[in-house]
């Protein structure tokens, strides 16, 4: 299944931002993909509790930006939508177009939540241990 080898890696990069952040787990995770990035979504949602269990993030809720597919008109020279099963310039209606946007793959955002830090104390101590 490869949406589980793109959850792991998503795994390691959210890993990543909570140690640059000092944070204590990841709450939100906010992921961009574009249509033509050969990733469905659903299948990614249910990798990623895979992918998460027992990490900072196995609790954080994943969301998707669905990213618009843009081509770039060699022949008029705009840049405009496209859909996936028509690559075509919304303009002109040319078919040479260059895809400028609509295969990536990205980590747009994470929320972190930070446990405050309290010095032990002894009021939480059980006499008996
Ligand atoms: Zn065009």
């Amino acid at each position: 299944m490869h949406e589980l080898s793109v959850a792991q890696a998503l795994v390691e990069q959210v890993d990543a931002v909570i140690d640059q952040h000092n944070a204590a787990q990841a709450s939100l995770i906010r992921v961009r993909i574009g249509p033509l990035a050969g990733v469905v979504p659903e299948l990614l949602a249910t990798a990623f509790p895979l992918a998460a269990a027992g990490s900072r993030m196995e609790h954080a809720q994943l969301e998707f930006t669905h990213a618009p597919i843009q081509v770039h008109c060699q022949t008029c020279g705009l840049d405009t939508e496209a859909a996936m099963n028509r690559l075509v310039c919304g303009a002109c209606g040319d078919w040479h177009t260059q895809i400028l946007s609509g295969d990536e793959l990205l980590l747009e955002s994470v929320e972190l939540e930070t446990v405050p830090t309290l010095a032990p104390s002894p009021y939480f101590l059980t006499p008996n241990s």
